[in-house]
């Protein structure tokens, strides 16, 4: 961000303001962890500062700090509709796009008339907000938040809570520290954070390791459902409707099942396609490693986008119907498939 904005926004918020801030629907650690972590930052500030999520996020979140004041769009949905419509500032975090908090919500904000801040790090960022800090380049909202804090030169107040839900950002959007957008400063970023007291072997611990016998029973299933196309360097892996009853699905159980597609020598394009009955779509993950570009591929294809080599989508398709229509798209990819390296 300009550092006229800065002094702008730094202006602005020399007063009390009633603030809302917004993550992306189905929020992950660095959605949850960035919102969390600037909502206890204005709080502090003298702020009114709520989150409003669009709708529940995974189990193995709910131990963040501050989470117990975040209002859901989806369930408290006059109180969420009040907060917006008050608000004086909102800060869009983790997502480019109204679209990503969903219809509903999409409709709300498109019709708000209030002063909005992004902070992103998603290609291609609408221009709804007075003050846009987006950047591709960095690891995580979360790391943005950081850098965000030292624009204002308030890095100083950077609690023990606020670290700790910046600290789960930074790991579950890196991959824990070792996707290529995790840089020296990223470390650097993450030793202030320990400095300030997360407690980074707990917060592994936290977000890891608490999972369920079902959760890891499905994982079971989800591999033995994998498909390995190895001349296209290409694994998927599907999982229907009836096989995440099967094993009482909730919220977050999938997540990172795709990378195990990923992790297999000489792969190096995966997919994930999971069935939804309720919503009546697909939902599909897309990993790659090197120059294969699955941002494009899920926009291209899928109603979807993301980042080079982590991206999603949907699809109004059948399960069976998708994949099929996947392996169709594919072969028009196989030249940039066979010569892509890892
Ligand atoms: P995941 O596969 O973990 O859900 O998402 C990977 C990346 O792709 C994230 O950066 C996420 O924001 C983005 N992404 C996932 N699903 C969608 C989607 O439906 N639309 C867009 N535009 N981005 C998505
Ligand atoms: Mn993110």
């Amino acid at each position: 961000m300009e550092n006229e904005k800065v002094a702008e926004l730094k202006a602005l918020l020399s007063q009390p303001k009633k603030t809302v801030i917004i993550p992306h629907r189905n929020p992950d650690g660095d959605a949850i962890g960035s919102t969390l972590a600037l909502q206890q930052y204005l709080k502090q500030e003298g702020h009114d500062a709520t989150v409003v999520a669009p709708n529940d996020f995974p189990d193995f979140l709910k131990w963040m700090p501050g989470v117990n004041e975040m209002v859901l769009f989806t369930e408290d949905n006059e109180k969420a509709k009040q907060l917006i419509a008050n608000a004086d500032l909102i800060f869009t975090l983790d997502f480019n796009h109204f679209s990503r908090t969903g219809n509903d919500m999409q409709e709300v904000l498109d019709k708000t008339d209030t002063t909005y801040v992004m902070i992103d790090h998603h290609q291609a960022p609408a221009d709804y907000a007075k003050f846009t800090y987006s950047d591709t380049s960095i690891s995580s909202t979360c790391q943005m938040v950081y850098h965000f804090l030292e624009m204002l030169d308030d890095t100083h107040k950077v609690t023990k809570e606020i670290a700790t839900c910046l600290y789960v950002g930074i790991m579950t959007d890196t991959g824990s520290f070792r996707f290529a957008s995790t840089t020296s400063t990223t470390h650097r970023v993450i030793a202030n954070l320990i400095d300030k007291g997360a407690d980074n072997s707990r917060i592994h611990q936290k977000v890891y390791d608490t999972n369920s016998t079902n959760r890891i029973q499905l994982l079971g299933v989800a591999l033995s459902n994998m498909k390995v196309l190895p001349e296209l360097k290409t694994a998927y892996i599907t999982i229907s409707q009836e096989e995440l009853d099967t094993h009482q699905f909730k919220k977050g159980d999938t997540e990172g099942f795709v990378n195990y597609s990923l992790s297999i020598k000489g792969i190096i394009f995966a997919a994930i396609f999971i069935e939804n009955k309720q919503d009546r779509i697909v939902k599909i993950s897309l990993r790659s490693k090197g120059d294969f570009d699955v941002n494009q591929f899920a926009r291209e294809h899928f109603e979807g986008g993301g980042h080079i080599n982590a991206a999603g989508g949907k699809s109004d398709l059948s399960l069976n119907e998708t994949t099929t229509s996947f392996e169709r798209i594919l072969n028009n990819y196989k030249n940039e498939l066979e010569h892509g390296e890892e």
